[in-house]
């Protein structure tokens, strides 16, 4: 079997020094009590590889595809060893040599890249998700696989896209239309805040308008490639990443605003690996800022400014997803946010960092693990006292929304982008509610 792939990691892996300072909140190592399942174990598992004492087999790269991805461990190494990069390399090992993830790569090759076959994947399982809930055994009877799927919250995929909303009509180039704002950037959406959370999208950019920015929303943009990177399908990343950085390179703005913590970390932090460091994926990767950092940097105080009597304090916990406290380094914006809201009280629940259990398809490929690690979450939000959680990545809110309900708590899940339009309904009359999962 050849390990072409994880040569090139070879030199990264033997920076592990083996301190095992990586197992500490490692939440696979923490839930299994097992070495293969920590960094350290899974760094040792890539060395043996490397080194033709074991192979490559599905039990092997099943403890890599077990990695939550949530990089924990990366900031606790005292060597700044690049574990998700090693992780990453093995998985696409895995898939090449057809030990692994063959499936998810048939479905990431021929759907992330064309967002038309994804509209119609979201419609059919919005469909699908209505007839489950009228006939909940004839699904998973005659559609035996769909059994971990059918187990989990979905959202509403029936409505509007995002992009259906803000492009169209009105503007057929960008939406909305320029009013002389101070700022100009560009809205890279994701696919699941576009199809299954629009509500959201239209929360940010209203958001940035009222603190002066002009938004635009370039249509050729597709998936982010998240998926297939996780999931070990470096070709259909790297098209992807090509495809996205050409679009967004060619627009006059100041930045690009991410609201989907995964996306960002992947525009930003591995764009420019996946292609070669070139000049133009380099420049997209610094342009790429997060919701909240921008609203904090125009000003908070402007997107709240017409609100003055907010009305009784409802208590708001947060939830930091991983991809952006460590992937991006913002976790200070949503609590300067939290803190300047009227009519929200802040509280900080334990283990706010902690990964949620919900990264991408994990949560369909391993779901009782996925709802384990929810369970700890969802306990964690419910000592807060907190009344709302809101957190800003859409994969984070399905699964504390699943997890919540799972372990019988009724505590409602937004996007932090769509508590702050709440808030600013709630001033005019229009009924917004802090306290709700999505704002439609
Ligand atoms: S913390 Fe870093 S150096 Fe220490 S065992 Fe883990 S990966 Fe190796
Ligand atoms: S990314 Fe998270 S789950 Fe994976 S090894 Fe690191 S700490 Fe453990």
């Amino acid at each position: 079997m050849t390990t072409r792939r994880l040569e090139s990691v070879r030199d990264e892996i033997g920076k592990c020094v083996r301190c095992a300072a990586c197992q500490a909140g490692c939440p696979t190592y923490e839930s299994a009590f097992s070495e293969t399942m920590s960094a350290r174990g899974r760094l040792r598992l890539a060395q043996a590889v490397l080194d033709g004492r074991i192979g490559l087999t599905k039990r092997v790269s099943g403890d890599f595809f077990e990695c939550l991805a949530c990089m924990s461990c990366s900031s606790s190494c005292p060597s700044n060893v690049d574990i998700m990069k090693i992780v990453m390399v093995t998985r696409a090992e895995a898939v090449a040599s057809g030990a692994d993830g063959r499936l998810l790569r048939f479905i990431n090759r021929h759907l992330l890249p064309y967002h038309a076959r994804l509209n119609i994947l979201a419609k059919l399982v919005g469909v699908a998700a209505l007839f489950y809930k009228l006939a909940p055994g004839f699904l998973t009877r005659h559609l035996p696989y769909t059994q971990g799927i059918a187990k989990r919250a979905t959202p509403d995929f029936l409505g509007r896209s995002l992009r259906s909303r803000l492009y169209g009509a009105v503007n057929p180039d960008h939406a909305p239309p320029s009013t002389g704002r101070t700022k100009r950037v560009a809205y890279f959406s994701g696919c699941m805040t576009d199809l299954a959370f629009p509500g959201t999208g239209t929360s940010v950019v209203d958001t940035l308008n009222r603190a002066g920015a002009e938004v635009v929303f370039p249509n050729e943009q597709v998936c982010c490639g998240a998926p297939a990177w996780f999931g070990g399908d470096m070709e259909t990343a790297r098209e992807l990443a090509e495809s996205n950085v050409k679009t967004f390179d060619a627009l006059d703005v100041d930045s690009i605003v991410i609201s989907c913590a995964t996306c960002g970390s992947v525009l930003s932090g591995v764009y420019p690996e996946l292609l070669d460091n070139s000049a133009e994926a380099k420049r997209v990767a610094d342009k790429i800022v997060d919701f909240q950092w921008l609203v904090v940097k125009l000003g908070v105080e402007k997107i709240y400014e017409t609100i003055k009597n907010p009305g009784r304090k409802i208590r708001v916990t947060y939830h930091d997803p991983c991809h952006l406290k460590r992937g991006m380094g913002v976790y200070r914006e949503p609590r300067e946010i939290l803190r300047n809201t009227p009519g929200v009280e802040f509280v900080e629940m334990e283990n706010a960092d902690r990964c949620c259990g919900g990264p991408g398809a994990f949560s369909l490929t391993h779901y009782d693990a996925a709802m384990e690690y929810g369970r700890l979450k969802a306990e964690a939000i419910v000592d807060s006292g907190a009344e709302t959680v809101v957190t800003s990545c859409p994969s984070c809110q399905l699964q504390l929304d699943d997890a919540l309900r799972k372990f019988g708590s009724d505590i409602p899940v937004a996007h932090i982008a769509d508590m702050i339009a709440a808030a600013g309904e709630r001033q005019t009359g229009s009924g917004g509610q802090i306290a709700v999962s999505e704002k439609e």
